[in-house]
């Protein structure tokens, strides 16, 4: 692929300024630095399923060079045809990942739900509780 895979967005550093406030502010109080970028990667999972964004931890020594605790990105090809609505939500998943260990550590945080649409159609999102 020619040309940088990765590229700072206006969009993407004002949406998820927005969303940091409005959903997880408490990342805020406690000085967590979010950076935001988008890239320009068609990456999927598995073999078909698109990968919309990701939230990495920044390792620590990169973090000697680097003012940003996470990295959200936002894989914008996989996103064409999202609405803002959708977009925001998809910042707020990433968002979510960045969980506080009982020491007041930050670390990325698993999915609490991985299902099967079947299965949620038929039995519901809880249907092992
Ligand atoms: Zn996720």
């Amino acid at each position: 692929m020619d040309g940088p895979e990765y590229a700072l967005s206006d969009k993407a550093t004002e949406w998820g300024a927005e969303v940091l406030e409005k959903k997880r502010p408490e990342l805020l109080d406690l000085g967590i630095a979010v950076g935001f970028v988008v890239s320009f990667k068609k990456k999927t999972k598995g073999k078909t399923k698109k990968v919309l964004g990701e939230c990495k931890k920044t390792q620590d020594l990169y973090r000697l060079f680097c003012p940003y605790d996470f990295l959200v990105v936002i894989y914008d090809q996989n996103c064409v045809g999202l609405t803002d609505d959708q977009m925001h939500t998809l910042i707020w998943h990433e968002l979510l990942h960045i969980g506080i260990d009982e020491k007041g550590k930050p670390y990325v945080k698993p999915h609490d739900v991985e299902e099967f649409n079947e299965i949620i159609n038929e039995c519901g999102l809880r249907w092992n509780e």
